[in-house]
């Protein structure tokens, strides 16, 4: 008999299932049950279209080699089609917004359709779900882009993200501030629960719910928190293992410049993941209190605050878990661990970025001073970083490629004379192999905000060209593409005048 959730829909103008479809699909969340998901009616898109796809990301869940020609695999994807085996439901959760409680959210324009290969498929921006609200639960075609080229830009950086599988579109009108078109993103992921889906058990008084929930997570993506000792153990032991992820994933991003934009609650990853790719911006020049998104007025999500508000999240997390942790104080020692997690896991990052083995409290000086040349002078993040990793080969007096992004050339000299000091301290010093270690780890190439922009503007005019383009040298950053240097560049002039907001 076919799960009830799982309906094998085929919408009138969509072809017949196909052999062709991916499959075997199992239902992991969606068959927790109703307190949980909700079944949605597709809402088909007309005459879709692919504008990106992931080769190696469809190998991996099992796709065959020629799903680029099956149209089968472009109505699926478009949610125009259902696969055999799969199901098409939203999951419901809560969650904090700019620091408010916004009560019951949920997945507003994604269609869960199951696993596939061990991973949650979803597509974004697939039609109206039960909880849409006001939404239309469509996506359009440069939010799209964006969260595609990015999810796949992180994931190749290292950095624990969301994947992308592809982006289809439609001409389909959807009314924004103007205007656009239609598209959908198919992310994948282990799981897309989030916090916000424990603060909605908790706060709606769903404690078996909530139970539920805290053991299929630890059942699935965290088995080794079973184990802890006492009735609330498993609960307090999972607390400080999605709060070591958080720190790790924060870390990640204070170290390459990545500003998510919209850290509320209902886009935390219980895996720590980075998810719901929005008003992101990898920066440009370093601007600590940098915010990305135009919606954002009181700077709540400025770049330098992510730390800090990773941690209020967990706090949430903490207080949605407090039902089945006994005493709080258990809580509160779980929490606290990101106070140590997160300055461990910054000091390896930096470490890494200024070509060490390892991470060591002599290293803070140079880390401190370089940060604060940085700001001051608005120096490109990633250009400053990738010109240090070249430099570390020689380190000798031909700096000229790093003391030229600075003003103030005597301080930068006088860092790069610090930097090499320390190094030389290190008998086994050899400088090659530190400027390797550094350009495996400092980017060439990120995704910044006018990069996605050309993409976008092309591709608005039917040509997906750059966008392809783009997306071969966002997977592999950390190689020098010297065809395609102008994208490893300064930021033009017009950069500063885009505007990126909520509005997806
Ligand atoms: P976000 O700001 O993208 O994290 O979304 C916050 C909430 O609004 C989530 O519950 C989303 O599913 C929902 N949402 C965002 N955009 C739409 C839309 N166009 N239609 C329906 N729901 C949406
Ligand atoms: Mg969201």
């Amino acid at each position: 008999m076919p799960h009830p959730l799982s309906p094998v829909v085929s919408l009138p103008e969509a072809p017949a299932p196909s052999t062709a479809t991916p499959g075997p699909w199992t239902q992991r969340y969606a068959a927790l049950g109703e307190d949980f998901v909700a079944p949605l009616t597709p809402s088909p898109l007309p005459a879709p279209y692919w504008v990106g796809r992931n080769d190696a990301l469809a190998t991996q869940l099992g796709l065959s080699s020629d799903w680029a020609v099956s149209d089968a695999l472009l109505q699926v994807f478009t949610g125009n089609q259902v696969p055999v085996g799969a199901a098409q439901t939203a999951s419901v959760y809560s969650g904090h917004q700019f620091g408010v409680w916004a009560g019951q959210l949920g997945d507003g324009r994604a269609c869960a359709l199951g696993q596939l290969a061990d991973q949650e498929v979803q597509l974004k921006g697939a039609g109206p779900t039960p909880y849409s609200r006001r939404g239309d639960g469509r996506a359009v075609l440069r939010s799209s882009i964006r969260e595609f080229l990015c999810s796949e830009a992180m994931h190749a950086l290292g950095i624990p993200t969301t994947r992308a599988l592809c982006v289809t579109g439609s001409n389909a009108p959807v009314w924004r501030e103007t205007q656009e078109t239609a598209a959908v993103v198919t992310r994948v992921a282990p799981s897309f629960v989030r916090f916000g889906h424990f603060e909605h058990f908790s706060h709606t008084q769903q404690h078996a719910q909530l139970r539920t929930l805290a053991d299929y997570v630890i059942d699935h993506f965290y088995p080794e928190c079973r184990s802890a000792a006492g009735d609330d153990g498993p609960y307090v032991a999972l607390l400080q293992a999605v709060t070591g992820r958080t720190a790790e994933m924060v870390a990640h991003w204070q170290s390459v410049g990545f500003c998510h934009g919209v850290m509320n609650t209902d886009n935390m990853s219980i895996l720590g993941l980075t998810l719901d790719y929005g008003p992101f911006q990898f920066l440009d020049g370093y601007d600590p209190a940098h915010i990305c998104n135009h919606s954002d007025n009181q700077g709540r999500y400025a770049f330098h605050k992510q730390p800090n508000v990773a941690y209020w999240n967990l706090f949430c997390l903490g207080q949605a878990l407090i039902p089945l942790i006994g005493e709080q104080e258990h809580a509160i020692a779980a929490l606290e661990t990101y106070k140590t997690r997160y300055p461990q896991a910054l000091a390896t990052r930096m470490a890494a970025k200024l070509g060490f083995a390892q991470a060591h409290e002599n290293q803070r000086p140079l880390i401190e001073t370089v940060l604060k040349l940085l700001a001051q002078e608005r120096v490109d993040f990633t250009i400053f970083w990738r010109r240090l990793s070249h430099w570390a080969a020689s380190m000798d007096a031909g700096n000229a490629s790093v003391r030229d992004l600075f003003v103030d050339r005597a301080a930068a000299d006088a860092w790069l004379a610090d930097f090499r000091a320390l190094h030389a301290q290190d008998a086994s010093f050899y400088s090659a192999a530190v400027s390797a270690r550094m350009l495996r780890t400092n980017p060439k190439f990120v995704l910044r905000n006018h990069l996605g922009e050309l993409a976008i503007r092309a591709a608005k005019t039917g040509d997906f060209s750059v966008l392809h383009q783009l997306q071969t040298v966002l997977v592999d950053p950390f190689a020098e593409h010297p065809t395609h240097e102008e994208w490893a560049g300064f930021a033009p002039d017009w950069a500063a005048g885009i505007e990126i907001s909520c509005s997806s």
